[in-house]
Order: structure tokens, then C-alpha cells, then sequence
């Protein structure tokens, strides 16, 4: 199809915009333009004219009137190719506070309204997988972990106190799975869903107290393993990765020493190993540093080849982020 040919010549990388609405009026909106064609135009408050203004382009811009529904309706068609049997990743990039979170799973306290793309994905895949019950059966598999400090541990072993680190296989090991050591839930329903991302939440944010920290602090990804069987005896292996990144905001070395210096030094060398694996994805070079993080280990299979990838950057609108908003949106310009 001209899609396919398009995604084809731009690589199979997207990047989205997202900007949240502003909680505070005390300080000055950094947002001067939004275009319909993904243009977006940020004004630095300390140079309120137009050599303070800064143009960047992406696939996208979703505005703070957005809804949870319009980013997913942009995302469906990436979300449902993993029907079809390819590997999907999307990442929520952005310094804490801009959003990332709730782009991905909704508000906290989760009511059902305003849920994220987690939600919405896999109740998309339920969907997808009763229309073409005659055709494929398809069986949906859920894994969730967290990359904390560089060591990857299960969110839905039932016990949150579990501290055991998981090894990352490549991806050649016997069945394809990069993280065969993490509890696999089959899911049925939203319902089950629900239930898992509840519990990983609050695994999450229990290990997060114990280590005296934030859930910023970490990455968390939501995988979906799909299981396909089609009536000629075909079968579909693919994976979607839904990824809320750690907060991306410079540490002040000076500001902080021990532990909050190594975990912001663990954060930046991942997000900075992210980057540029992308980047090295998007320019078509022929070696891919994968192994230079966790985080681009474990998501080697679904990053490169026929995998697609988008990237929501989070950008927090109020004037005293306009520092955090430019490194944001170059970051993400760079993968685009
Ligand atoms: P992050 O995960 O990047 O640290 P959050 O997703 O927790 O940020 O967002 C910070 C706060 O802003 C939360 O209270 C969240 O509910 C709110 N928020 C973020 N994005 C939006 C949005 N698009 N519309 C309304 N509220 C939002
Ligand atoms: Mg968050």
C-alpha cells in the first residue's frame, strides 16, 4: 500500500509530540505555535521576541486539549500491526511531571475514565482478536518489569518485596524471549488487565518507598506477547513494548551525591544509549549499539529490522521548564 511505501522511506520511526496543560499561571506558556503538520514553535520566556523562538518538526503535535482518544486513535494503526505479526515499541520520553504517565496508563487512582494507551491497546487487541476469531486464534501474554539502576525486576511476581535481578537473553536464545525469567500472564479480558497494571503500579511504587525513591527514578515497560494461529496452520510471534521512561531531567551534579548521583548517572547513560540507538536506527547505519544499556538489551528485538517504534515527547508548557522542553524536543527530533 502508499502507506507501507511511505513508512518505508521515512524507516519505520515515528515521533510524537505531546504537551500537557498548564497547572500554574504564575510563570509564562512556552507554547507559541502548533501545527497541523506536526510544527511546533516554543518561545523562550527570558526572550520574549523572535530570536527566542525555536522551531522543531515532528510527525506530530498533540496539543493540551488533546484527549486519551485522539493520541490512540493516531497510535491504533501502529498498535494493531502487532496483530500481523510485528514488533511494536512506544516510548513515553520526558522530564517527570510533563505527562509520561499519563499518556501511557492514565490519571493516578485510575478511574476507567481517561485511561492510557496501555488500556486502550490491549482492549484494542481483544477487539481485533474476536473479529478475526475465524480466520486466527490468537492467545494475549503480559510481562511487566522495571529497569532500576541498570537491574531489571518483575512487577507482577505477586510478591513486591522480591528483589531477584532478571537476565537479559539475546535475542537468539530458543524462544525468541529476551526476559524468559519474568512471570507470564495470560490475559483474557480487560478486566485481567486492569488487574495486572494495578498490581505492577503498586509493585512499582513499593519498591520506590522502600528505596526511599520516586517511581521517575525508573523505566517501566509493559510487554504484550502475541500468539497467533491461523487456520492454515500459519503462526504469528510478535510483541508490543509500552515503555514510560525514566524522568529525563538533568541532575544538577552539584545537588546531589551517593545514591541520586549514581541513578541519575544510570538514567542519563540509558536515555543518552536510547537515543542513540535510534538515531543509529533512523540514519540506516549498519552497527547498532544495543548493548550499551539494559534497556536497548532487552528491547533489541523489537527496535530495528521490521520493528516499528514511536516516541511520545512530554513537554511540560510552564516557562520554568523551557530549559527541560528544548533538551526534550531535541532529543526527539533527533530520532525523528
Ligand atoms: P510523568 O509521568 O511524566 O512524571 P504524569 O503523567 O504523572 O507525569 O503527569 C503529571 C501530572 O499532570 C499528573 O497529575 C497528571 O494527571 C497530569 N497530566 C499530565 N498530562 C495531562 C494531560 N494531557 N491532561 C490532563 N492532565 C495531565
Ligand atoms: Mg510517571
Amino acid at each position: 500500500t502508499l502507506y507501507n511505501m511511505v513508512q518505508d522511506l521515512k524507516g519505520n520511526i515515528r515521533v510524537y509530540c505531546r504537551i500537557r496543560p498548564a497547572f500554574r499561571t504564575d510563570t509564562k506558556n512556552v507554547i507559541d505555535y502548533i501545527g497541523e503538520d506536526g510544527s511546533l514553535v516554543v518561545l523562550d520566556p527570558l526572550k520574549p521576541h523572535k530570536d527566542g523562538k525555536k522551531l522543531f518538526q515532528f510527525n506530530r503535535v498533540f496539543g493540551p486539549t488533546a484527549t486519551q482518544e485522539e493520541v490512540f486513535a493516531d497510535t491504533q494503526p501502529l498498535i494493531r500491526s502487532v496483530m500481523d505479526g510485528y514488533n511494536v515499541c512506544i516510548f513515553a520520553y520526558g522530564q517527570t511531571g510533563s505527562g509520561k504517565t499519563h499518556t501511557m496508563c492514565g490519571p493516578s487512582g485510575a478511574s476507567r475514565k481517561d485511561l492510557g494507551i496501555n488500556y486502550l491497546a490491549l482492549n484494542d487487541l481483544f477487539d481485533l482478536s474476536n473479529t478475526r476469531e475465524d480466520v486466527v486464534k490468537y492467545e494475549l501474554y503480559v510481562q511487566m518489569v522495571e529497569i532500576y539502576n541498570e537491574q531489571v525486576r518483575d512487577l507482577l511476581t505477586g510478591d513486591p518485596t522480591t528483589t531477584s535481578k532478571l537476565e537479559i537473553r539475546s535475542c537468539t536464545s530458543e524462544n525468541g524471549l529476551s526476559l524468559p525469567d519474568a512471570t507470564m500472564h495470560q490475559v483474557n479480558s480487560t478486566a485481567d488487565v486492569l488487574n495486572l497494571m494495578k498490581s505492577g503500579q503498586v509493585n512499582r511504587a513499593v519498591s520506590s518507598t522502600a528505596l526511599n525513591n520516586q517511581s521517575s527514578r525508573s523505566h517501566s515497560i509493559l510487554t504484550v506477547h502475541v500468539h497467533g494461529k491461523d487456520v492454515n496452520g500459519g503462526t504469528i510471534r510478535s510483541c508490543l513494548h509500552l515503555v514510560d521512561l525514566a524522568g529525563s531531567e538533568r541532575v544538577d551534579k552539584s545537588e546531589v551525591t551517593g545514591d541520586g548521583l549514581k541513578e541519575a548517572q544510570y538514567i542519563n547513560k540509558s536515555l543518552s544509549c536510547l537515543g542513540d540507538v535510534i538515531t543509529a536506527l533512523s540514519q540506516k547505519n549498519s552497527y547498532i549499539p544495543y548493548r550499551n544499556s539494559k534497556l536497548t538489551l532487552l528491547l533489541q528485538n523489537s527496535l530495528g529490522g521490521n520493528a516499528k517504534t514511536l516516541m511520545f515527547a512530554h513537554v511540560s508548557p510552564e516557562g520554568d521548564s523551557f530549559g527541560e522542553t528544548v533538551s526534550t524536543l531535541k532529543f526527539a527530533q533527533r530520532a525523528s
